[in-house]
């Protein structure tokens, strides 16, 4: 007789504790009680682990384990389903492919609040505006600034989700009876962020689009067993109407009873398009975002897991939502840097999506008006070459800053006076915050620094303080030199602050002007009621960072102005170029959308430099062919990989000795190491880098994880970080 049938087996888990130190590596086999059997994989549960208990992730299950089942410890408790199983396996793949571990992967796709023990789901609350509230927009009833401008996106939107214009203020509207504040019904009517223009159904569809379309229904109608599913680059110059060819696949994609995901740079600054999808799909789409509470988006992840929601909209980590079967996945923007995340593991959401599409044999769409180089050898290209009815971009013009003084060029002084008498609107790009670069004494020479960091401290007026903007480190801005006593300070360059200031003196109150930059839109919703106000106002200026190039879609921007268009390509980066050459582009894109066209001014020293010159020609095909050329020569990619590690340390000789090191103990197979270098100090810890270019990916991938694990004990002990950053951005 068989035994197993009077005394069944053991019901084993492997577990992966989350911790963050790389010296642990699971799994971990645990006994199941027998009321424990219906754990499954992606399970999460709380386990004892050495003297304390940990939180871990179910791998796998088993029914038998290298260890005797009396040796085994019981979980304490099975705290919920955890994640899919297909999420488990992606994070066995992010591990590896980032050089990070297990742990530290699961826990970037872990139900939100997990760590906080997730309570009731608050209602995600939708605003609406009442009759009082139209009233006192209209006759100009008491109204701060911030309640004005969340009132007329509501007056011009119609009801949009509170996080999105921030909470706090509208619950003092609601108290006033200016606006009612909801909980967001099943099947209510669709609601977003009304900024830019709303299309109501679907438009028929231009010959490009249709043809893109068509090519994208092709793949998602084929059976699901065929070798490697498609993936396209939809490369549409701006305005070509991208947004509408991902709506339409999506369609298709929830007709054919599978999900989406759809990947935006950032919410806060493309309200429209996430507007764009809950307009067409209603309650089937959940937004994923930083933007909510806690609460709120643990609903929305667990409306996806129970198959309520069946697309996913969100940044980067959206690429993570608990979808059953997803059929297609949009990485829109996919230039965009935001896809890269900063913190170990460094996960680029565009290589993830890729690995997923795999997994669930879906179709990937990455579009752009500026694709990356690596983009346009791997994916199969679909081409809108032209704006929507056959608008023109707008013409550029290079004008040659070398000699001048003033920060405006007088060519772009006399085009904002006619923007200003027109009573159009204009776009002007300055990237860099705060009132000027630095600040020297005229007595003696000394240069403000950050005491934490080696870069110069930036003035910001308004506030009074000079402040760092890599550490945050912040001191009242100098009336005098420490150093000399004199009271000549001495202002260089010029920011985003300035700049409106500029603006404001020059053109007075006739061209009103928005500032949109980190500084102008901290705090949850400023940045959609920034771009609501300027949006909703008859005319005037949006003068801010790169944040105003980013898809936006105004009418009537006759005028984009970039000012020191060189400044992205000083950075001693081998992608300098290309994002020089997508920002030009991209800021471009938001002019001319009416009927009465525009044009684009950019400034800089340097007007022969390759990529002004090809953005100013709009010659997207000519900057690629040439990028290509010089990427395939230096052996970047995408025809080689690099991988960067950065040693951080109190101590200088210890970053450095560290990085040796590790430079003697990776043993490159075809790879060349270059470093150690030195990197300008950050946050108090000086730093030394290593950079690894190699033509076989997951070789060199691995022998950088074992010399890292070789050194990681020593490291912690001395009290040095080691950062691994595979395809550094
Ligand atoms: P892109 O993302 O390529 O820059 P958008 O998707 O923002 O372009 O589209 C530009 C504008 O054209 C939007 O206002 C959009 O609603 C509109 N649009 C897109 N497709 C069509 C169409 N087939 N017919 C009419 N308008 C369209
Ligand atoms: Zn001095
Ligand atoms: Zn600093």
């Amino acid at each position: 007789m068989n035994a197993n049938l009077a005394s069944p087996r053991p019901l084993i888990a492997r577990v992966e504790p989350l911790t963050r130190t790389r010296a642990v590596r699971g799994p971990f086999d645990y006994r199941l009680r027998p009321e424990q059997s219906d754990v499954a994989v992606g399970a999460l549960l709380r386990v004892p682990f050495g003297r304390q208990t940990t939180l871990g992730v179910v791998l796998e299950l088993a029914t038998e384990s290298a260890l005797a089942p009396e040796r085994l410890a019981e979980p304490d408790a099975v705290l919920g389903p955890g994640v899919p199983a297909d999420l488990v396996e992606l994070a066995a793949w992010i591990a590896e492919q980032y050089c990070s571990t297990p742990a530290r992967a699961l826990s970037l796709l872990l139900p939100p609040g997990t760590a906080a023990r997730v309570g009731r789901p608050k209602p995600v609350l939708v605003a609406e505006l009442t009759e009082a509230g139209a009233r006192a927009l209209r006759d100009g009833g008491r109204l701060t600034e911030r309640q004005r401008a969340a009132l007329t996106v509501l007056e011009t939107g119609g009801p949009a989700l509170a996080t999105a214009l921030g909470t706090a203020t509208l619950r003092r509207l609601e108290t006033r009876g200016l606006l009612a504040l909801r909980p967001l019904e099943k099947a209510s009517r669709p609601d977003a962020v009304a900024v830019g223009r709303r299309l109501d159904g679907a438009p028929a569809l231009t010959a490009d689009q249709q043809r893109a379309l068509e090519t994208v229904l092709a793949a998602l109608g084929g059976n699901g067993r065929r070798p490697a599913p498609e993936r396209f680059l939809l490369h549409g110059v701006t305005g070509s109407g991208k947004t509408e060819v991902y709506l339409q696949a999506v369609q298709a994609t929830l007709a054919a009873g599978r999900g989406a995901i759809v990947l935006v740079p950032e919410i806060g600054l493309t309200p429209q398009t996430v507007g764009r999808f809950q307009a067409r799909f209603g309650d089937i789409v959940a937004v994923l975002h930083s933007g909510l509470g806690q609460r709120e988006r643990h609903e929305e992840w667990m409306r996806l897991r129970a198959g309520e929601a069946r697309v996913c909209i969100g940044p980067r980590s959206a690429v993570f939502a608990p979808l059953h079967d997803i059929g297609l996945i949009v990485v829109d923007e996919e230039h965009d840097g935001s896809y890269k995340h900063e913190g170990d593991p460094r996960y680029d959401a565009r290589a993830v999506a890729q690995r997923r599409a795999e997994q669930h044999r879906a179709v990937l769409i990455a579009g752009s008006a500026t694709p990356r180089p690596e983009s346009v050898v791997d994916l199969r290209r679909l081409r809108l070459p032209e704006r929507i009815d056959g608008r023109p971009l707008p013409p550029v013009d290079v004008l040659d800053m070398r000699g001048l003084h003033h920060p405006l060029h007088p060519v772009t002084r006399m085009a904002l006076a006619d923007v200003r008498a027109a009573g159009t609107k204009a776009i002007v790009l300055l990237n860099r915050r705060g009132w000027s670069n630095f600040l020297s004494c005229r007595g003696c020479g000394h240069v403000w620094m950050c005491p934490n960091c080696e870069v110069a401290l930036v003035l910001h007026r308004a506030q009074g303080t000079l402040a760092c903007h890599h550490c945050g480190h912040r001191r009242r801005a100098p009336s005098r030199c420490l150093q000399c006593g004199s009271t000549s300070v001495a202002r260089h360059g010029a920011g985003t602050e300035s700049i409106e200031q500029e603006l404001r003196e020059a053109f007075g109150s006739e061209l009103p002007v928005f500032r949109l930059d980190a500084d102008a839109a901290a705090g949850k919703g400023r940045l959609a009621q920034m771009l609501a106000r300027f949006e909703a106002a008859p005319s005037g200026v949006l003068v801010g960072t790169q944040m105003v190039a980013k898809g936006h879609d105004f009418a009537g921007v006759a005028l984009g102005v970039v000012l020191d268009a060189d400044q992205t390509l000083r950075f001693p980066d081998f992608r300098a170029e290309e994002r020089t050459f997508a920002l030009l582009t991209q800021l471009a894109g938001r002019v001319g959308r009416g009927e009465d066209g525009g044009r684009v001014l950019v400034q800089t020293l340097a007007p022969d430099a390759r990529s002004i010159a090809l953005a100013a020609h709009h010659d997207a095909d000519g900057f690629l062919a040439v990028e290509l050329r010089r990427r395939e020569a230096l052996g970047y990619p995408p025809y080689g990989t690099l991988i960067r590690i950065v040693c951080a340390s109190p101590d200088a000789g210890d970053a450095l000795s560290l990085a040796s090191r590790l430079h003697g103990l990776i043993v490159p197979s075809g790879a060349a190491v270059l470093g150690p270098a030195p990197l300008f100090k950050l946050r108090g810890r000086f730093r030394s880098q290593l950079v690894i270019k190699c033509g076989d990916r997951l070789p060199t991938l691995r022998a950088v994880g074992a010399a890292v694990d070789a050194c990681a004990a020593d490291a912690v002990r001395r009290g040095i970080s080691v950062s691994v950053d595979p395809d550094p951005q």
